[in-house]
């Protein structure tokens, strides 16, 4: 059993990863941002309240996300992969609070370092489906335009994928989250892999840390 924080700026990466690790390892992806949106889908008051400061590229209140992440960490039997968590100060201090209580910590930090000019090509070009949440962009483009492989859903573009919110969600990372490493630092494994090649390439490199943790 192994739990993960996967570090990195919004278009690094982290949710294919994430999903993939999932997939393979059976390690749970908890990420808030899919909570959140699949909230606002089946439109619960919670999705209502989040819905505009989703579009926007601000975060949402703190105490919100940390109730949905408690909930994500509780069900994950096998370990858990965090995805879009913490995402400042406070929110790490949320976090300590919940593994405290649950008894679990965090075994490796797992940064992808992406470079700005590639995150903005990708996330312009990403595409999510709406019904299973499998994420479409560049590299894995939909046999069909506008149509979920996997389950036919339909695909849908991100509100926060438009070019002048990515801009600002880059600049809320750099200012608010990116410092969070130090910080990790001090008591956490912190790794960092090229986030820029190929899924497939960066997969395996997230592998090749995750097996050297027992070393
Ligand atoms: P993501 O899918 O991780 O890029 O998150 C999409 C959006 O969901 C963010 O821009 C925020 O509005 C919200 N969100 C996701 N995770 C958090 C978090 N840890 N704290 C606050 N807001 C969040």
């Amino acid at each position: 059993m192994v739990n993960i924080v996967l570090f990195g700026p919004p278009g690094s990466g982290k949710g294919t990863i994430a999903r993939k690790l999932w997939e393979k390892f059976g390690i749970k992806q908890v990420s808030t941002g899919d909570l959140l949106r699949r909230e606002i889908l089946e439109g619960t008051p919670l999705g209502k309240k989040v819905e505009p400061i989703l579009a926007s590229g601000k975060l949402v209140d703190n105490k919100i996300v940390a109730r949905v992440l408690e909930k994500g960490i509780r069900g994950a039997k096998n370990g858990f992969v965090l995805d879009g968590f913490p995402r400042n100060g406070e929110q790490a201090g949320i976090l300590e609070g919940i593994l405290a209580k649950t008894g679990q910590k965090i075994d490796l930090v797992l940064e992808l370092v992406v470079p700005d000019g590639k995150i903005i090509e990708r996330l312009s070009s990403r595409r999510q489906c709406s019904k299973c949440g499998r994420v479409y962009g560049l590299h894995l483009p939909p046999k069909k335009e506008g149509v979920c492989d996997e389950c036919g859903g339909k695909l849908f573009q991100r509100d926060d994928d438009k070019p002048y919110v990515i801009k600002k969600r880059l600049a809320l990372y750099k200012e608010e989250t990116l410092p969070l490493k130090t910080y990790f630092r001090k008591s956490t494994r912190v790794e960092s892999i090229d986030g820029a090649p190929a899924i497939e390439e960066v997969f395996l490199a997230a592998e090749k840390k995750i097996a050297s943790l027992g070393k």
